[in-house]
């Protein structure tokens, strides 16, 4: 597919060559330009006419890595007199060839236009070099026809061998800016750049050494030998929490640095970089340069020059970070990797876990893979020989791994109204007694899940999705965490207009803060949730307060399990263990585990011994008993034996098709015609269609279908024939997700 609009005739013609430009938009490849020979090569950053606009692009290889069946092979080449030129080349350095297979390989796996995927890639690119301040000086031209006034001398001594701003030199010299230009103008001014200082510093690898013990050396010798490597190898690095994974991993980064090339670490949630970068710093003596999507546009455009010129040597970021154009990397790092944080759902969806396996593959890099408890996924590809294994086995330092018991909440029931068991407050009312710290974890937002009328059972819905309204009563309404809609918690019933029945059923941690505050009056609580802890320097400041001791009871969602390291800590209470186990989630259990593992892993880290409360009315279920026998390997052996015979990931392949329309007439229709035109090969399974859990989204009508595979089989080119001669109208859609997370 090319322009076909024809250029002015340009006169050299001869001279100019057939090159393919990608465009950060939903076409299916590359276009054809004209541009002169030898003056741009693949990844060159260009603008090209497209229409009657101009665009950016990227000068793309013509040997591209995208499949046979998938390239858009049935255009005709365009004669190339109808082509047009390219406009201009872009001061850039190109994009790297590594990041450009990337790119393709990403486009053909999840079955996005390339230019969507390209997008991510350059959207932090300036096309306008910023201008770079000028200063004045002293200029050449001798002190004679001009005559030196008491302004002017001032001027004069105030110039040093660094150039200085007009506003600057002006209020140092107590005069007016006339005075400056009329010196210039006389040429008794030079005017030179400013040099901008270094925006990234340079990590020192032996800044400060840490003393690692033998099973930690053992490990970071593994570690450096796969850098010195110079090429792919992937690493399951495991161990419990707080054994010391990021101590080893630094050494990892250290070696790199030492070769002198790039790194590029991922961390599931931003929130997380303030304690990293600080203990980044204090292992290299500089500050990493930061990637996510919420960096100012300034901010942006600097780490990506600077990572493209290879200034910066590391990158620490969200998944985003998988696009920058890195010319030399020598290491990836995935921290946390069983985080399904990992995975982006909106726009182009991807796991950034395994798209950063595929990056260092392409970059022939090691990557490493870390975390105390590993998906089934990277188990089962160690299992099966592809990445290696390497583990640590004990806290660091003697600390001992936290006892978890559970409390039988039908044994030990809370009180009416009340959701913590006696059990639970006498053990968190003795942990205050020794001035150390306890945390309560939910992992729900708001004050109430559901607000129901006590009248006519009535339950407040999102008018936009299948989903009930969370009470925020902090902020005074019922939100959809969803759409995003909110609405005032109203005094009738909308349906039977009964006054003051609508009670709030089940708590959220709002509701799990009021009660802390009747029973722990004397105690400082702070809240950690997603929303209360809206900027990292936010998360910052939480984690300072936990870490100097100024807090006594910390309540938080998801967002507390996350890596962090609280010395102090040494009770963690589960108010609802159970939450997470319902539904249709192919991972609910696999997730619950880890999710109440890394909880716990945050109590007992340093001398005084951890202890761990999980509230549960299901203390038989499997998930509960791996917690409390602390054995996550065997609980993950369980889970294998479930998906093995089934063919569920890892062991056959998913992708899910998410059908959705203005009414639920067309999406049944749309759905039901893709299911009758589903492929018939041996096996290949498809569910559906079915209403998905979802089955009404921001207003739009949502049904599913699923394709499950063995292993051996892509899905991609089954997706590709399937949906080829697809008609949809302009209110329908359908996604794909390949290797789907979520499954509403
Ligand atoms: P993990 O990443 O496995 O949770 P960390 O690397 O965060 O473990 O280590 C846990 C704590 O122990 C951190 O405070 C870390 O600084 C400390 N630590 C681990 N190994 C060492 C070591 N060899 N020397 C000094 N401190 C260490
Ligand atoms: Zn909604």
């Amino acid at each position: 597919m090319a322009d076909t609009i024809l250029d002015k005739p340009e006169r050299q013609r001869e001279t100019q060559t057939r090159i393919s430009v990608l465009l950060p938009l939903p076409f299916p490849g590359p276009l054809d330009y004209l541009a002169p020979a030898d003056m741009v090569h693949p990844g060159d950053i260009v603008t090209v006419p497209l229409g009657r606009r101009e665009e950016i692009g990227c000068v793309w290889d013509t040997q591209s890595a995208v499949p046979a069946d998938f390239a858009p092979s049935t255009e005709p080449a365009i004669d190339i007199k109808r082509l047009r030129a390219i406009r201009s080349k872009q001061a850039s350095t190109p994009l790297p060839q590594s990041l450009r297979r990337f790119i393709d390989w990403l486009a053909a796996y999840t079955l996005t236009p390339p230019g969507l995927v390209l997008a991510m890639a350059i959207r932090a690119y300036n096309a306008q070099a910023p201008r770079p301040h000028l200063g004045w000086v002293r200029g050449d031209a001798a002190l004679t026809d001009l005559r030196i006034t008491p302004a002017r001398q001032r001027v004069l001594d105030s110039l040093g061998n660094a150039p200085r701003t007009t506003s600057d030199l002006a209020a140092a010299a107590d005069a007016s800016p006339a005075v400056i230009r009329g010196l210039a103008a006389a040429g008794m001014l030079r005017e030179m750049p400013i040099p901008v200082s270094a925006p990234f510093g340079t990590p020192d690898p032996n800044f400060r050494t840490p003393h690692l013990s033998d099973d930690q050396e053992s490990v970071a010798t593994e570690l450096r030998h796969a850098v010195d490597a110079r090429k792919y190898s992937a690493t399951l690095l495991e161990g419990v929490t707080g054994s010391g994974k990021t101590e080893v991993y630094l050494e990892a980064v250290a070696e790199c640095l030492r070769q002198g090339r790039q790194i590029m670490v991922l961390l599931p949630e931003i929130a997380l970089s303030s304690q990293w970068t600080d203990r980044f710093a204090r292992r290299f003596g500089v500050q990493p340069a930061i990637w996510h999507s919420d960096l100012g546009g300034k901010r942006r455009r600097e780490t990506w020059r600077a990572v493209s010129l290879g200034q910066a040597s590391v990158v620490v970021g969200a998944r985003s970070a998988l696009f920058l154009p890195f010319p030399d990397l020598g290491l990836i790092i995935v921290d946390e990797e069983h985080e399904t944080a990992f995975k982006q759902e909106d726009g182009v969806t991807y796991h950034g876990r395994d798209m950063a396996v595929v990056r260092a593959r392409l970059a022939n890099a090691p990557v490493v893979l870390v975390s105390a408890t590993p998906s089934l996924e990277s188990l089962a590809n160690v299992e099966s020989g592809r990445y290696r294994h390497l583990t640590l086995h004990a806290r660091h330092g003697g600390a001992v791994l936290p006892e978890v018991a559970l409390v039988d909440m039908r044994a030990h029931p809370p009180e009416r109204g009340l959701f913590l068991s006696p059990v639970l407050t006498e053990a968190i009312d003795q942990t205050l007694e020794r001035k150390e710290q306890a945390m309560l974890f939910l992992n729900r937002r708001g004050y109430a899940p559901l607000t129901l009328c006590r009248a006519c059972g009535y339950r407040m819905e999102c008018p936009n999705c299948s989903a009930w309204l969370v009470e925020h009563r902090a902020r005074r309404l019922l939100a959809c965490h969803h759409c995003g809609h909110t609405e005032p918690l109203p005094d009738l019933c909308p349906n039977c207009q009964a006054e003051g029945s609508l009670v709030p059923i089940g708590p959220g941690i709002e509701r799990i803060l009021e009660e802390s505050r009747a029973r722990f009056p004397d105690a400082r609580i702070l809240v950690m949730a997603s929303d209360t802890l809206g900027s990292p320097q936010a998360t910052a400041e939480a984690v300072r307060q936990i870490s100097h001791r100024e807090v006594d009871l910390i309540i938080g969602t998801q967002i507390v399990a996350k890596g962090w390291h609280f010395p102090h800590l040494t009770l963690v209470g589960v108010v609802d263990a159970d939450l997470g186990l319902g539904g249709g989630d192919l991972r609910a259990a696999e997730r619950t585990v880890q999710l109440l593992h890394q909880v716990a892993g945050r109590a007992g880290r340093a001398e005084a011994p951890g202890r761990v409360l999980l509230q549960s009315y299901l203390g038989e279920h499997p998930v509960m008993q791996a917690l409390v026998s602390n054995d996550y390997r065997a609980f993950m052996e369980q889970e294998a034996a479930q998906r093995r015979p089934g063919f569920w990931p890892p062991y056959g392949r998913l992708a899910a098709l998410i059908v959705s329309a203005a009414t639920p007439e067309a999406a049944d229709a749309l759905a039901r015609t893709i299911g009758e035109h589903a492929p018939q090969i041996p096996g290949v399974q498809i569910l559906g269609p079915a209403p998905a859990p979802l089955a009404i989204l921001r207003g739009r009508h949502r049904r599913r279908l699923l394709l499950r595979t063995p292993r051996n089989l892509a899905v991609q080119p089954i997706l590709r024939h399937w949906l080829a001669g697809l008609r949809t109208a302009s209110q329908e859609r359908v996604d794909i997700d390949i290797d789907p997370v979520s499954f509403l």
